[in-house]
């Protein structure tokens, strides 16, 4: 079976994404591999269809108890054994996992890192009388100091490559500095590893900041049209984590909080009871999240800045692991970002505290931005991307600028002639000309008090917001923030700089809708037998199937097995089980409204979607893809630019496809003339849904590559149906 056979066979789904296809190969091929993959990037697949594909036995290292039995849970819906072993377990539990074992009945088994080597090895010399194909990693930056999550048991992963010499290591994380990187690869002894770097982007995920008043408010706005959605809140504090979950309880969310003070038995049950969709929302410290796979997470929100962009993307990155439409949302005062800062400071550690308070500040700097989030975020982890993202609040809002260089000179003549003392409050109320008793006497005096009476208080602060993001202003980092000059204050002062201020933020455009037109009572009711299953076989809703799965069938109303075998998520086990249970209802459903099945459009559609609603999507990949053919272009052969871009050929091969697709190359570049007709006809007969099929009747003479071309160039041809 190929890798891709087996991905569609056990887990569903007809591509690979990222360079999972690339690690698997690798991973196959005996070779250590370290894969960064953002959260939701599809880490799991990586090792699990390697443990699926090679005899034998794999070891998935794991920090958390939770993790693991999600991951059993998942992998035992779609067929394929696992166990994980741990001290929750009974003996008689224990006794039976080694019998399985023993007999070669289980693909995958997850151990936390400390009983690996514990008990003065038992474990590992059991493991040895064992035939062990892979060890998994996962969480590898856990081994890093630099990481935020070092824990020491990791550094015991050392003794894998003397353990199991000959066995393949994969480590996995979804950090991507480059100290973790190094680290990572030293200490588990990786022996000359492949490094897989996916791009970071989270496509599907909105980024949006705005200025803390009344945060209570505005979360109950953000909730409003949010209120069945599944979302995780977090704050700082374990005081306000309570505070806030009782006061959403009281305007009727099922919220529960959730932080390290709790009795570890409260945060299982609320664990499980998200997990499950019981409770809709947790409000939480940053205790939580690590070991949390639910994948219909919907949004994150911070009450609170975070205090570091790293912390800050792993914990948006828990929102839509399905792929569907998400939301970040945080709430920015630059009086949190001074409470940060008591933080950030270690005592006698003057190098650690630079360190910290430097991430704290590119945390403000994020947060102050007026521009593109998105870019700033793949910038900050290295990574290049356009200034349009088209998802963050940035791109879009609409700016109507005009020339504000005098409302400019006001601001920072006001700045200066109140000797650089005051915050910006203080200033606006100021150039106002408020009469209230705060001003001084003796600044009302000033010729500049009360110049700016024409414009609002909220517009005065935006500017000094807007001066500040361009560099002509400065706030303070003290305990009370005061507006300074900076150097290129005078240039403006005197004239010789001209400032563009924003007129108005014109209200958000309708963010994209990419979700497809699926009947939405239809939904509801697949959501209903999902959850029927779900408790019959004692598992999260989201293990039988993922939201994303849900949405699809009751898009394209599948009527039969085979028609739902094409949708995304159903894998041959997973069909088998619930497939007529899952019919049952779209085909009631057709017959009561008049409807027919719609799976026709699915290849169909996909494409038009790729071209028109999905713009980030698009722009993340086709960065890679360019840079396919861009090496192409210039004469190198597929193996050469795979070779150079640590990229299997089988993925250049599908960015060039791609491009055929896009009229950008000629099918002839890829496939030669004479090989063309064969596979036209074979496509003809057998469709394009599934590549292996076709490959499988034309033979060795022909690549993946070659029919992939000639899928692309009919599709553009508008010959395939
Ligand atoms: P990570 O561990 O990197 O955070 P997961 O392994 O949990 O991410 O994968 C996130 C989600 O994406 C899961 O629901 C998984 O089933 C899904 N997924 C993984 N690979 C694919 C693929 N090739 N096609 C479609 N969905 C995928
Ligand atoms: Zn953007």
């Amino acid at each position: 079976m190929t890798p891709l056979q087996a991905l569609q066979k056990y887990f569903g789904y007809s591509e690979f994404r990222h360079e999972q296809e690339a690690i698997v190969q690798h991973v196959l091929n005996k070779k250590d591999v370290l894969a960064l993959m953002p959260t939701g990037g599809g880490k799991s697949l990586c090792y699990q269809l390697p443990a699926v594909l090679l005899d034998g036995l794999t070891i998935v290292i794991s920090p958390l108890i939770a993790l693991m039995k999600d991951q059993v849970d998942a992998l035992n819906v779609n067929g394929i054994p696992a166990a994980f072993y741990n001290s929750s377990q009974t003996p008689e539990e224990q006794i039976d996992l080694a019998t399985k074992l023993k007999n070669n009945q289980v693909k995958l088994l997850y151990l936390a890192p400390e009983r690996l080597f514990g008990n003065e090895g038992k474990l590992v010399s059991f493991l040895k009388t064992l035939t062990v194909s892979l060890v998994a990693i996962d969480e590898a930056h856990c081994i890093s100091h630099w990481g935020h999550d070092f824990r020491p048991e990791y550094l015991a992963l050392a003794g894998l490559k003397t353990a199991f010499p000959g066995v393949p290591v994969i480590a996995l994380t979804a950090t991507a500095d480059k100290l973790t990187k190094k680290d990572i690869l030293e200490k588990l002894n990786l022996q000359n590893p492949a490094v897989f770097i996916s791009s970071f982007n989270r496509a599907n995920i909105t980024y949006r900041v705005i200025p803390k008043k009344n945060s209570f408010n505005q979360l109950l706005d953000f909730l409003d049209d949010r209120k069945d959605d599944s979302g995780i809140i977090y704050c700082l504090s374990r005081k306000s984590t309570e505070a806030l979950a009782a006061d959403l309880k009281a305007n009727g969310f099922a919220a529960e909080a959730y932080h390290a003070g709790l009795d570890h038995a409260v945060k299982a049950r609320t664990q499980e009871a998200f997990l499950r969709d019981n409770v809709k929302i947790i409000v939480a410290t940053i205790a939580f999240g690590m070991g949390i796979n639910k994948s219909n997470v919907r949004y994150v929100v911070h009450m609170d800045m975070p205090k570091n962009i790293e912390g800050y993307y792993q914990e948006t990155g828990r929102a839509g692991r399905d792929g569907l439409p998400s939301d970040a949302m945080l709430l920015y005062s630059p009086g949190d970002a001074n409470k940060l800062k008591q933080f950030a400071m270690i005592e006698d550690n003057p190098e650690q505290s630079r360190i910290m308070l430097n991430k704290l500040n590119d945390m403000v700097h994020y947060c102050q931005l007026h521009a593109c989030r998105r870019q700033f975020l793949l910038k900050y982890f290295d990574e290049a991307f356009p200034d349009n993202c088209g998802s963050c609040d940035f791109c879009l809002t609409e700016f109507k600028k005009f020339d504000g260089t005098l409302i400019a000179q006001k601001l920072l003549s006001a700045v200066a002639r109140l000797k650089e003392r005051f915050g910006g409050t203080y200033v606006v109320d100021f150039l106002r000309g408020s009469r209230s008793e705060k001003i001084r006497a003796d600044h009302k005096e000033l010729k500049t008090y009360g110049i700016g009476a024409d414009i609002s208080k909220n517009d005065w602060l935006r500017h000094i917001r807007e001066l500040c993001a361009m560099g002509y202003l400065q706030v303070t980092e003290d305990a009370y923030p005061v507006l300074k000059l900076t150097g290129k204050s005078e240039a403006v002062l005197k004239g010789l700089a001209k400032v563009e201020l924003v007129l108005s933020e014109t209200t958000e455009e309708q963010r994209p809708t990419e979700a497809l037109p699926f009947e939405t009572s239809l939904l509801t009711e697949l959501k209903s037998t999902r959850r029927d299953i779900a408790l019959h076989e004692n598992v999260p809703a989201y293990i039988i199937l993922s939201d994303a799965t849900l949405q699809e069938i009751a898009t394209y109303l599948p009527q039969s097995m085979d028609e739902l075998r094409l949708i995304s998520g159903f894998g041959d086990v997973k069909l088998a089980r619930y497939g007529r249970e899952f019919l049952l209802p779209v085909k009631s459903y057709c017959v009561k409204n008049g409807l027919a099945s719609r799976i026709g459009q699915k290849t169909r559609k996909r494409e038009r979607q790729a071209k028109t609603s999905l713009a980030p999507v698009r722009t993340r990949v086709s960065d890679t893809r360019s840079e396919s053919l861009r090496l192409y272009k210039s004469g190198k052969n597929i193996n050469d630019i795979a070779a150079a871009r640590s990229l299997s050929p089988i993925t250049i091969e599908s960015h060039l496809a791609y491009f055929i697709q896009t009229g950008e190359m000629e099918v002839k570049e890829m496939v030669s003339e004479s090989k063309i007709p064969a596979i036209k006809d074979a496509v003809e007969s057998y469709g394009a849904e599934r590549l292996a099929p076709l490959k499988e009747i034309l033979g060795e003479d022909y690549s993946y590559g070659e029919i992939k071309a000639v899928v692309s160039w009919m599709q553009r041809e508008g010959t395939l149906t």
